[in-house]
Order: C-alpha cells, then sequence, then structure tokens
C-alpha cells in the first residue's frame, strides 16, 4: 500500500509532503518494497503516527476491571475507530487474585482484528497511598510487595509496564530498587513532599502518574512530587487533557516547563468514554456521568469520559503547538513505556499505525 502525497508528520516535528509505503503492516522505504500498488490519496491530509494512551481504565460501556475479554475487545476496538492504534489497559486497586483475572483476559485479547494492539498492562493500584486514593477502594490498597508483583506480572505473561507506587509509603524505596529494571514505576496516588519523591526518583521511577491530580499542589516553597518531576530531566509526566482534571492554562504551562520531550497525554478513560451520560462503574465503584464528567458519590473525579484523540484536540485548542501535541501523544507515552522502537513515529521499519486528519485534526482514516 502506498498513502500518497500527504504532509508526513517526521521524527523532527516537521510535516513534509512525501508519499509512506507500507507492507506487511510495517512502513517500508520505498515503492519496490511496498506490498502492492494500492494508493490511498492523501492529499491536503496530514499523515500522523497512530496514537498511543498508555492509561485509560475502559469504554464503551466496558471496564478493564471486569475481567471480560469480550469486553476488553470492544474497548480496543472503539478506541482504533478514535485513532488510538496502541493501548495499555489500565487495571484499578483490587485483590490479587482478582487482578490476576484481569490481566489473563489482556492476553486473550491480544491480536484483535480491527481493535487497538495491547502494548502491556498498566498497573495503577494497589500501593497507593490511602489519603490520595482518588477513585480507588481504600480496603483493597496494599504497602509496595516486589513478591507480590512479580506474581502478578508472571500471572500476565509479563505484560505489566508500568507500576504506580506511591513513594511516601512503607516499602516505597525496597520496591524501586527491587524492580525498576523489570518495569517503568510511576510515582502518583501520593502525598509525598519534594524530598521523598526525589529520592524515589534517584533510585530510579522517572514516570508520574496523572500529574497535578491525586498528589500535593506545586508550592513554592514545598514543590511536592510536581516539583520533583521538574527538577529531574528523566521524569515523563503523563497529562489528562479532557478539560475537566486540569485547567487549559496549567496545561499549556505544563507544556512549557517541562518541554516537547516529556509530557505524556492520556485518557485516563472510564466506561462512560463513548457512551451517553449515566450511572456507570470505575473499578467496582459507582460513578456518575453528567456532561462528560464522572465522578464518585462523593464527588471526586472519576476518570475521565475522554478518549486519547479528543484530548490531544484539546491540547491543541488550549494553545499547545500541534506538533507537541502529537508528540505527546504518540512519541512520549511510547518512549516512555520502551515501546518507540515498534510505533510511536512514522519511521521505516516500524509498525504501520497511520492516522490521516485534516489539518483542523478531524480524523479521517486509521490505517
Ligand atoms: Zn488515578
Amino acid at each position: 500500500m502506498i498513502i500518497r502525497n500527504g504532509a508526513v508528520f517526521k521524527e523532527d516535528g516537521t510535516f513534509r509532503v512525501e508519499d509512506v509505503y507500507i507492507r506487511d503492516h510495517k512502513i517500508v522505504a520505498s515503492r519496490e518494497q511496498a506490498a502492492d500498488d494500492t494508493e490511498i490519496d492523501a492529499c491536503g491530509l496530514l499523515v500522523i503516527p497512530g496514537l498511543v494512551d498508555i492509561h485509560s481504565h475502559g469504554a464503551y460501556g466496558h471496564d478493564f476491571s471486569d475481567a471480560d475479554t469480550e469486553g476488553l475487545k470492544t474497548i480496543l476496538k472503539y478506541e482504533k475507530s478514535c485513532g488510538i492504534t496502541s493501548y495499555c489497559p489500565t487495571s484499578m486497586t483490587l485483590p490479587g487474585e482478582q487482578l490476576k483475572k484481569i490481566f489473563a483476559t489482556a492476553d486473550e485479547a491480544a491480536g484483535t482484528e480491527g481493535a487497538a494492539a495491547i502494548r502491556g498492562i498498566n498497573m495503577e493500584g494497589p500501593f497507593l497511598d490511602v489519603k490520595k486514593k482518588g477513585a480507588h477502594a481504600a480496603e483493597y490498597i496494599r504497602r509496595p510487595d516486589a513478591e507480590f508483583f512479580r506474581e502478578l506480572n508472571e500471572a500476565s505473561g509479563n505484560m505489566v509496564k508500568l507500576v504506580t507506587l506511591a513513594p511516601n509509603t512503607e516499602g516505597a524505596m525496597e520496591f524501586i530498587d527491587a524492580v525498576h529494571e523489570e518495569v517503568c514505576i510511576s510515582l502518583g496516588h501520593t502525598g509525598a513532599d519534594f524530598d521523598t519523591a526525589a529520592e524515589a526518583m534517584r533510585r530510579g521511577a522517572h514516570h508520574v502518574t496523572h500529574l497535578y491530580n491525586a498528589m500535593m499542589p506545586l508550592g513554592h516553597r514545598d514543590p511536592g512530587l510536581i516539583g520533583a518531576a521538574g527538577a529531574d530531566p528523566l521524569c515523563m509526566v503523563e497529562l489528562i487533557c479532557d478539560g475537566l482534571h486540569i485547567h487549559p492554562a496549567v496545561v499549556l504551562s505544563t507544556f512549557r516547563m517541562f518541554g516537547r520531550k516529556r509530557v505524556v497525554l492520556i485518557s485516563d478513560s472510564m466506561m462512560a468514554t463513548g457512551m451517553e451520560n449515566g450511572q456507570y462503574e470505575l473499578g467496582g465503584q459507582a460513578v456518575t456521568v453528567k456532561d462528560r464528567k464522572a465522578t464518585l458519590s462523593d464527588g471526586t473525579i472519576a476518570g475521565s469520559a475522554t478518549n486519547l484523540y479528543d484530548c490531544m484536540c484539546k491540547a491543541v485548542s488550549f494553545g499547545v503547538s500541534l506538533e507537541d501535541a502529537i508528540f505527546a501523544a504518540t512519541r512520549n507515552p511510547a518512549r516512555s513505556i520502551g515501546i518507540y522502537d515498534k510505533v510511536g513515529s512514522l519511521t521505516v521499519g516500524k509498525e504501520a499505525d497511520i492516522l490521516l486528519v485534516t489539518p483542523g485534526l478531524e480524523l479521517k482514516q486509521v490505517i
């Protein structure tokens, strides 16, 4: 297949009008190497990489934490239809046996036709700080435990790519020492102060779960996890860009503070994404969705009702440059979980996960 005459988003963040050649679902270098002469005319369109959502709990009426393989397949198909071609289903805080059943569905749903590809599992709980639990169930929160983590990861076929950790909990630093070379440790759901967060980063945790949400705010004399993340040049930060979790001005400021290489847009979406207002669940907790806002009965925001493509568009509408928004929804998430050699840019040898979009970001085709 050949995609002709589109403005192709390059690794350096520029658009160049050129053709893209595809063979066996991979991008190849030349017309001779392309599998056939099937052409798609992309004249007037932007050609960008498929989006990579590394933090999403569900969509289209289904929750990964339901441990329902068919439900997960529905989520993956919905995501692909929205331009998200790489996806990390994300678990909530639940008992170990239940997490094992949930993780098993990721293996069973892998390779579903016409669906986003699962690039790993994001394990958001249970190693959280009860004081910053957000929409997670307090009764299943437990102290960080490398053996418990390894047991679950093995049960999943080593699919866990990210694990959230509150660094101010007992055993957190030992946990980082033990597993930081096996999995990306993401700091979050924590009341940690600056010193604790900075120590966790020194030990090898260079990722933050939904920056600003479920942590101490950035104080000028008490910078907390947010300040530690800004000061650690290796640290990548997730940002929920649904327009509800974070004020548009803070989204824009975060891109300026962290630069174009360190912001990872995420949806943090729950099952109401793609559905009408109504009553839903997130990890077994009742959630009400009204006007795209998902909340528990006490008013706590419980995930978003937005997919990553819409988050990328929102970032642009807030004043983030188109190029930076694309990087934050493709390259940066791929790099953060170590899959940038396979996806995240339109580079020869990588998966041909490609979106054709108008200059106004209307999604035309997912390849
Ligand atoms: Zn969360």
